[in-house]
């Protein structure tokens, strides 16, 4: 087992990581920015290296001042959290190249799933159900293109290959508007991923976002520890997930589940990683692979009382997994309320100091963050302070508690989406089994047309 491990990220995934270390005796290596010097897990942290300014691309992008810090420490192994370096195969690389362990997957799995196009073919290869679209990347030709949307039939969305965080799409509803769609989302896919690869897929109207977490180890072991729904979205970003997902009957994600697990075995995955979905009317339709620990693993962490970060780094050390399919079991219900600094109902960001900080707690309530009283929300990065967890035995103890807890929580002198996970906490859709990908910004009056 490794005996030292540097944390290439920040904020609650920092702690999150830190704390999964602690727990097995090993000790950490903080890199930060300086507008994070003061950060409690830098402090809480073995070492700690400053790898640069404020400006993320100076500092968590920065690929050689993380890995001269890792050199610095004698560290052993690289967790890269979520966000940043995450899903960079050039970084895997390096790490691996400078003799440490990347605690992910393979730098050429990275690469495959990285890019949208790639990635698809090869689960489609691997006899996973996609979304209908276009065949690999759209070409140049525009009457090709608009052949393509006619074949799959309007409306269309134009994705970027190399697109992430919810960016880089654009939904098209008439031939009249679809090639100067085609072009924009190019010029934007160049601009934000140095890549103007785009590609068409059909649009779904009335889909659930659903997600299948798997683990694989470097013996050809894989397994799926349950699904996730996060269908409560706002410009295709979750707010909150829940597992399992309301909708799908134990058979369907046992089937579901082994296809994927039966995926990661073809293609040699390794560590922890996320199958996306959209679901409508019984079928499934592959979006997208994470390469990676994801923000709302706390869900499934919650439900079978595996701690997956411990996982990616027994399997980073080249453990076998410890458990097998007939072992993992899903017990009650859990939500993730992701809290950020922002105003409920206009979304613009609110960085500053929190004056007061209060936490809820009691039976079944998890709080993930590295905020507290006195702390300063810079504005350089994403906007989550906080992640609210809750689980109970059915969906509804784990709404109660939800509501209970959020109820409980006060945070002063920045403005939180607190509210509007308490609207959300009494939305009646919500309540009935919850909705799809697009009720959230129907409710807010945000169209898509
Ligand atoms: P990203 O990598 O940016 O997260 P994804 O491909 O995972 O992009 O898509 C993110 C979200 O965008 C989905 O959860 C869904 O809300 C929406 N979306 C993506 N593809 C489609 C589609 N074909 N039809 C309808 N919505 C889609």
């Amino acid at each position: 087992m490794f005996e030292k491990i540097l944390i290439a990220n920040r904020g609650e995934i920092a702690l999150r990581v830190q704390r999964a270390c602690r727990e097995l005796g090993i000790k950490t290596v903080a890199v930060h920015s300086v507008a994070d010097k003061e950060a409690k897990y830098v402090k809480l942290a073995d070492e700690s290296v400053c790898i640069g300014p404020a400006a993320s691309n100076l500092s968590y992008l920065n690929i050689p001042a993380v890995i001269s810090a890792a050199e610095v420490t004698d560290a052993q192994a690289i967790h890269p959290g979520y966000g940043f370096l995450s899903e960079n195969a050039d970084f895997a690389e390096r790490v691996e190249q400078s003799g440490f362990v990347f605690i992910g997957p393979r730098a050429e799995t990275i690469r495959l799933m990285g890019d949208k196009v790639s990635a698809k073919n090869a689960m489609k290869a691997a006899g996973v159900p996609c979304v209908p679209g276009s065949d690999g990347a759209l070409p140049d030709d525009p009457i090709e293109i608009i052949k393509t949307a006619k074949r799959v039939g309007y409306p269309v969305i134009i994705k970027a290959a190399g697109g992430g965080g919810g960016r880089g799409m654009r939904v098209v509803h008439t031939e009249a508007a679809l090639i100067n769609a085609v072009n924009m989302t190019k010029a934007e896919a160049q601009a934000a991923f140095g890549n103007p690869m785009v590609y068409m897929e059909k649009f779904l109207e009335n889909p659930r976002h659903i997600e299948i977490q798997i683990l694989a180890d470097q013996h050809g072991n894989a397994v799926f520890l349950g699904d996730r729904d996060c269908s409560m979205q706002r410009r295709h970003q979750k707010i909150i997930e829940e597992a399992p997902s309301p909708l799908l009957s134990p058979r369907i994600r046992d089937k579901i589940g082994e296809r994927c697990a039966e995926a990661c075995r073809k293609i040699k995955y390794r560590g922890a990683g996320t199958f996306e979905f959209l679901y409508e009317n019984g079928e499934f339709y592959f979006i997208e692979m994470n390469t990676r620990l994801q923000v709302e693993h706390t869900v499934t962490e919650m439900i079978t009382g595996i701690d997956l970060v411990q996982q990616q780094i027994f399997v980073a050390a080249g453990e076998k997994l410890k458990f097998r399919q007939k072992d993992i079991e899903l017990r009650g219900h859990a939500i993730e309320c992701r809290i950020n600094a922002e105003d409920p109902y206009s979304f613009v960001p609110s960085p500053g100091k929190l004056t007061t900080f209060h936490m809820p707690g009691g039976p079944g309530v998890r709080i993930d963050t590295h905020a507290y009283a006195g702390y300063t929300v810079p504005p350089h990065y994403d906007s989550m302070i906080c992640k609210l967890v809750t689980h109970g035995a059915t969906r509804e103890q784990a709404i109660a508690r939800m509501r209970i807890a959020l109820s409980e929580m006060l945070v002063d002198g920045i403005k939180t989406n607190i509210p509007l996970h308490a609207d959300l906490m009494a939305d009646a859709a919500f309540h009935l089994g919850g909705t799809s990908i697009h009720y959230l910004e129907q409710k807010l009056g945000i169209s898509h047309k």
